[in-house]
């Protein structure tokens, strides 16, 4: 019983902890209110949420075996299920596949050696191992490395061989150097073969073939979560949040039942799914508001993302100027935001994240302050054409970016910290037009170049029918639903 009272009074330091992290947020310039806000609910939650505690640790007593409590690990497997990913959507299975591929087909290898004689060998890279190193391993001169090394602009493809990766050798009888071929990637083989002239390199591709998918998907849990249990990969869901990046703060304001669907490309090679490529038409709905973005390309081959009217989606500034997956508030969709009812007193947006966080500027612009500036702490201002500024307060450090010089939006300029009057770290992100705050999270943004006028035609047809199917990939996730 003492035991349970320890773990108790655990628990409600826990809570306390967790409440002041989220109040301390936006305690910087509003304390009283703030304090005021924070230290109210603490003891009541944290009374609640010690009872629920108690009424749980009943239940296990209750219900499970004493040979179960005894052994702590066993109580930590919690089975979560996850989404089963199509095969080659992950690259992180990849060196696993490769290395057991490698094993198999060396032995494959040694068995049917052909009748030529030669000998075929395979080398699964090694940490640590370089080129000199498995050529001296297969009894190759150091002359033959050089040469090769330098038979062509492919061969230097073999400086950036990674550990897991294969290489494979064909020998004469008596062992002297033949060819050499290197899986560069799923995709390209370099094959290195030597002729009376010297050596000759090619560069095989296997062809690749592309095919569309289409997702259509609401949030319950966070835009990740959801996205992998639609078997959408991370990077086609960073894709997504870069496109929509500019209309909608993936930071701070996504919420529960928000959506988006979908159609991007899958690239197959000899029928086996590799990766997705481009998304080439989406659909956002933030907070009841619907974003729609299709991919064109120009007919000088460049690629960019539009709203269905033509529009760029590109606007001037960035949303954000932190990536969304550095902030740490990103998974609590059912919490009501504090940041937003209360912006118009607090004159900012804050984002919590880890210490040492790059920031980004929003927009072009020039540093027209860097220094410190009292409860800001190390603050940076940046001046963008007349109208507007933008203001990032509590830095740790400092960009490379000094007082006068031009910045490119996206570009770092400081570092998450917790300088000045902040109890934790978090950036406090100013937004200014005409020199009066604007709320950074809904203000509209002036739009990059629409598409040029010439070409409003070809745009129309290559997109509209991605409009239409993406349509249809909606109607037919409700139909399943
Ligand atoms: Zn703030």
């Amino acid at each position: 019983m003492l035991a349970i009272l320890a773990i108790c009074v655990k628990t409600t330091n826990q809570n306390t902890s967790m409440i002041n992290k989220i109040s301390q947020i936006n305690r910087d310039y509003n304390s009283s209110y703030s304090t005021a806000r924070a230290s109210k609910p603490k003891l009541p939650i944290a009374l609640a949420a010690s009872t629920l505690f108690l009424l749980a640790l009943v239940f296990v007593f209750k219900f499970y075996s004493p040979s179960q409590l005894d052994s702590p690990a066993k109580q930590q497997v919690v089975s979560i299920k996850l989404p089963a990913l199509p095969a080659g959507t992950d690259d992180i299975i990849e060196p696993l596949d490769v290395i057991n591929h490698s094993k198999q087909s060396s032995t494959n290898a040694l068995k049917t050696t052909n009748a030529l004689n030669n000998n075929v060998s395979k080398h699964t890279v090694k940490a640590g191992e370089s080129l000199a190193k498995i050529f001296q391993t297969q009894h190759f001169s150091p002359s033959t490395l050089y040469k090769m090394m330098n038979s062509g602009k492919a061969a230097k493809s073999l400086k950036s061989i990674k550990p897991g990766q294969q290489l494979s050798f064909i020998k004469n009888k008596s062992g002297g150097f033949l060819s050499l071929e290197y899986q560069i990637d799923r995709i390209q083989t370099l094959k290195v073969s030597k002729t009376d002239a010297g050596f000759n390199t090619e560069l095989l591709k296997k062809p690749v073939e592309i095919a569309t998918d289409t997702a259509s998907v609401k949030i319950e849990n966070s835009l990740y979560y959801d996205g992998k249990q639609a078997g959408i990969s991370d990077k086609t869901i960073m894709e997504l949040a870069n496109i929509f990046g500019w209309d909608i703060d993936f930071a701070l304001n996504i919420r529960k039942n928000d959506s988006f669907a979908l159609i991007y490309e899958t690239k197959f090679i000899e029928g086996e799914r590799i990766e997705n490529g481009q998304i080439l038409a989406a659909e956002f709905i933030n907070r009841g508001e619907k974003y729609q973005a299709v991919r064109f390309v120009d007919k000088d081959g460049h690629a960019e993302y539009f709203s269905p009217d033509g529009k760029s989606m590109r606007k001037t500034f960035l949303r954000s100027p932190v990536d969304f997956a550095r902030v740490s508030s990103r998974f609590n969709l059912r919490r009501k935001h504090p940041v937003l009812n209360r912006i118009r007193a607090h004159k900012g947006v804050d984002y919590a994240a880890a210490s040492g966080t790059p920031i980004k500027a929003t927009s072009d612009g020039k540093v027209v302050f860097r220094g410190r500036k009292g409860g800001y702490g190390r603050v940076v201002i940046l001046k963008h054409g007349q109208k507007y500024s933008t203001l990032y307060a509590h830095m740790s450090k400092y960009g490379r970016y000094k007082n006068g010089s031009h910045v490119k939006q996206g570009q770092v300029i400081g570092y998450i910290g917790k300088s000045g009057l902040a109890t934790g770290p978090h950036l406090h992100y100013e937004f200014r037009l005409n020199g009066v705050h604007r709320n950074p999270l809904t203000v509209k943004f002036p739009a990059a170049k629409p598409v040029a006028k010439n070409q409003l035609a070809s745009f129309k047809q290559q997109t509209s029918p991605l409009i239409s199917q993406l349509e249809l990939a909606k109607q037919t996730q409700l139909a399943l639903n």
